[in-house]
C-alpha cells in the first residue's frame, strides 16, 4: 500500500505550539522533512528515532519531492514540516502540483502562524474595534515579486493591521512605503525576531524611529513586522497602565499597576532615548540626565557632574519611586545609605538600557516596585524580573495586599511570619471582606475566609480592622484607616518644601501616603501657589477653613505668631482635625523651617 504525504505546519519555534494533529502525525512518520532554521529541532524528537529525518535547506524542490515519492511507493508516511502555517509563504503550492502529477496523495494540517505568534508575544489585538477590523498579511518583493497592485503603498492606504513577512532586511524601504501610504510617522511598529523562541527579541517604536531601532538591535531576518495604530490599542497605550483600566492581562484589582510618581535616571545617551519612552507610558514622572544631554533631551532635568548622588538622596522621598536606567551594581551602591525600611523606603526599578529587563529591586509589595517593574516591562515588551517569594508563585503577599488596598498594617514585625505561612500552604484565616478575600485569595490552599475572631482556629490569622490581642495565633493586624493631613506655611513656600516636610510628617506618623484623603489649610492660603502645586502635584483633595470654623477646635499647640497672622491657634492641628470630621489627632504639629504639619485621623475610620 503507498504511503501518505502530511504537509504540517510546526509553528512559529516553541516546541510545545504545535497541534495535536501534527504531534499525532510525527509519532507516525517514518520519514520527516523538515525546513531548516526555522523549525525547532525539539519538534523532531516528537518523532520516532528510528525516523529518518532530513533538512529541506540543502534540497531542491526536485530533491524533496524525489524522497517523498520513494517513501511512499514504500509504504511509508511522510511529515513535510514548514514553519509557521504552511499556507502562508510554504511555498508548498509547487510541491502540491508535483505531488499530484504524481499521483500521491496528501493532506495539509494547518499550523500557529508566526504573525499570530508574534501578535500574541506584543499581546495586541490586530482587530481592535474602533481601530480596524482588518489584518493585511503581507511581504515587500524580495527574490519572488510581488504584484504591482499589492504594494504596500497602495494596500496599507488605510488603518488596518499589516503584518510583514520576510522584510525586515529593508526596515528603510518598509517605512516609507508606509509613509507613502498616508500612515502618520507616529503610527506604532513592532519588530519580533523569533517568536515564541527562547531568544525572541522584540524592538517597539513608531514609523519615525523604528528604522534606526531595528539598526540597534542587530535583527537582520527572522522578524515578523507589524503596523498599525491598534498595537499601541489606537493610542490608548497610557490608559492600560491607568489604575481604574481593566483588561485581559492587567487586572483592575490594582496588580499590575503604579499609581504614584517615578524619578527615572538614567547616564548614557541611549537610557536616554529609553526614559523618553518609559516617561510617556507613565502617569506622573520625571527624567535626570547628565548636563552633557540637555541640548538634544531638552524637556528632562539635567545633573552636573559627579552630582547624580546628590540627585537622588534629595528625590529619596520626594518620590514614589525610583527608576534607573543603568547596571544593577551602579544602582545598589548609590541606594545603600539611604535604605530604611520596607514599610517606607520608595520603590527602585532597575532598567537596562534596551528594556529587555526591568528589575524589582527594593520595595516590591509595600512600594510597589514589583508592580512598577511589571509596568515597565508592559511598556518596553521586556521582562519584568521579580524574586520576592509570593510572586513568583502566583500569590498576593499580605503586604502586598495592604498596599493595594492602602490598609495600614499595625504590627509589621509580623509580615514576614504571615507571608511564610502563605507560602508554606499552612491554615491561616482571614477577616477581611468577602470580595476581597475571594479576588486575591478564593481556591488557595490553606487559607479560608472567616467571620468573626471566634472562627479563628488555624496556624495565623489576617484581620482587619480588629484587634488581635485576644488571639493565640500569629496575626497579621490591617487597617483601613484614612487621614486628613494640616498644612501650615509661611508666604511663597515653594511645593518642594511643603512636599518634603509632608513626607518627613506622615515618615515619623508611620502613615502611607495612600492613605490620605486630604490636605486641608486655612483660608488665608487659598491663593498659595506652592500649596495649591503641592496638591495638584500629589492629586490630593485641598480644603481651606475660615477663621471661624477652625478656631472653635481645641489644639494642644497654638502658635502666637498663627494668632497673630491669622487669628487663628494653629492652623495645622485646626485644620487636620476638622477636615477629619472631628477625628483624633495623630500626629501633633511637626514645625518645618516654613511649614507646619499635623495629621488627623478620619472619624469612622
Ligand atoms: N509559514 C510561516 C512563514 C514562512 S516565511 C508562518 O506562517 O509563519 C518566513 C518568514 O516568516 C520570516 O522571514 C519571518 O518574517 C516570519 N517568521 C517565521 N517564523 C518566525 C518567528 N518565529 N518569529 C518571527 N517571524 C517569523
Amino acid at each position: 500500500m503507498q504511503g501518505k504525504v502530511i504537509i504540517a505546519g510546526a509553528g512559529p519555534g516553541a516546541a510545545d505550539l504545535i497541534t495535536l494533529k501534527v504531534l499525532n502525525a510525527l509519532k507516525e512518520a517514518d520519514l520527516v522533512i523538515y525546513a531548516g532554521s526555522l523549525v525547532n529541532p525539539e519538534i523532531l524528537n516528537y518523532a520516532r528515532d528510528d525516523a529518518e529525518k532530513l533538512n529541506s535547506a540543502s534540497m531542491s524542490l526536485d530533491e524533496v519531492v524525489a524522497a517523498m515519492k520513494k517513501a511512499v511507493s514504500e509504504g511509508k508516511n511522510v511529515v513535510r514540516l514548514h514553519t509557521g502555517d504552511p499556507t502562508m509563504y510554504g511555498a508548498i503550492s509547487e510541491q502540491m502540483n508535483e505531488l499530484d502529477e504524481l499521483g500521491i496523495e496528501y493532506e495539509i494540517i494547518p499550523g500557529v502562524s508566526s504573525v499570530f505568534a508574534a501578535a500574541a508575544a506584543l499581546k495586541s489585538e490586530l482587530t481592535m474595534p474602533g481601530i480596524t477590523q482588518t489584518a493585511i498579511l503581507t511581504r515587500r518583493a524580495g527574490r519572488t515579486p510581488v504584484p504591482e497592485q499589492e504594494n504596500i503603498v497602495k494596500l496599507a492606504a488605510n488603518n488596518a493591521s499589516v503584518a510583514v513577512f520576510l522584510s525586515v532586511a529593508d526596515m528603510q524601504g518598509l517605512a516609507n512605503d508606509f509613509i507613502s501610504a498616508g500612515r502618520p510617522p507616529e503610527t506604532p511598529v513592532a519588530v519580533v525576531y523569533r517568536a515564541t523562541w527562547a531568544n525572541q527579541k522584540i524592538v517597539r517604536g513608531t514609523l519615525a524611529n523604528i528604522v534606526v531601532k531595528v539598526e540597534e538591535s542587530g535583527i537582520k531576518r527572522q522578524a515578523m513586522i507589524i503596523v498599525g495604530a491598534a498595537l499601541d490599542r489606537g493610542g490608548k497605550k497610557s490608559l492600560l497602565y491607568h489604575k481604574s483600566f481593566a483588561h485581559g492581562y492587567r487586572t483592575n484589582d490594582g496588580s499590575k499597576t503604579f499609581d504614584g510618581n517615578v524619578a527615572i535616571y538614567t547616564v548614557t545617551q541611549k537610557g536616554c532615548i529609553k526614559a523618553g519612552e518609559l516617561a510617556e507610558g507613565l502617569e506622573d514622572s520625571q527624567v535626570f540626565i547628565p548636563e552633557r544631554f540637555g541640548d538634544e533631551f531638552n524637556s528632562f532635568k539635567t545633573f552636573k557632574p559627579k552630582t547624580l548622588d546628590k540627585v537622588i538622596a534629595e528625590n529619596w522621598n520626594k518620590f514614589d519611586a525610583h527608576l534607573f536606567i543603568m547596571a544593577t551594581g551602579i544602582v545598589v551602591r548609590k541606594i545603600a545609605g539611604l535604605i530604611d525600611s520596607k514599610l517606607f523606603d520608595p520603590a527602585v526599578v532597575v532598567c537596562d538600557e534596551l528594556g529587555n529587563n526591568s528589575i524589582s529591586l527594593l520595595s516590591g509589595h509595600i512600594g510597589g516596585a514589583n508592580r512598577l517593574a511589571a509596568v515597565i516591562a508592559g511598556i518596553t515588551g521586556g521582562r519584568a524580573v521579580i524574586t520576592t517569594a509570593t510572586d513568583i508563585n502566583n500569590m498576593t503577599a499580605f503586604d502586598e495586599l495592604a498596599s493595594l488596598n492602602n490598609w495600614q498594617i499595625c504590627n509589621p514585625q509580623n509580615i514576614k511570619i504571615l507571608n511564610s505561612m502563605l507560602l508554606e500552604a499552612k491554615n491561616i484565616d482571614m477577616l477581611i471582606p468577602e470580595e476581597i478575600f475571594n479576588k486575591f485569595y478564593k481556591g488557595i490552599r490553606g487559607l479560608r475566609l472567616v467571620g468573626s475572631t471566634e472562627e479563628i482556629n488555624g496556624s495565623g490569622a489576617v484581620i482587619l480592622n480588629t484587634n488581635s490581642s485576644k488571639l493565640s495565633v500569629p496575626a497579621l493586624e490591617l487597617k483601613s484607616n484614612c487621614y486628613a493631613v494640616g498644612v501650615g506655611c509661611r508666604k511663597d513656600t515653594s511645593c518642594d518644601e511643603i512636599e518634603a516636610a509632608f513626607n518627613d510628617a506622615l515618615k515619623k506618623a508611620g502613615i502611607n501616603s495612600k492613605q490620605i484623603c486630604c490636605i486641608a489649610s486655612s483660608d488665608v492660603k487659598e491663593q498659595e501657589s506652592g500649596l495649591l502645586d503641592f496638591a495638584s502635584k500629589r492629586k490630593f483633595k485641598i480644603k481651606f477653613y475660615g477663621k471661624k470654623t477652625l478656631n472653635e477646635i481645641k489644639t494642644p499647640n497654638p502658635t502666637p505668631r498663627a494668632i497673630k497672622e491669622f487669628g487663628v491657634a494653629s492652623v495645622s492641628e485646626a485644620a487636620a482635625v476638622v477636615a477629619s470630621g472631628i477625628g483624633k489627632l495623630v500626629l501633633e504639629k511637626q514645625k518645618y523651617e516654613k511649614v507646619t504639619i499635623a495629621i488627623a485621623q478620619c472619624k469612622g475610620a
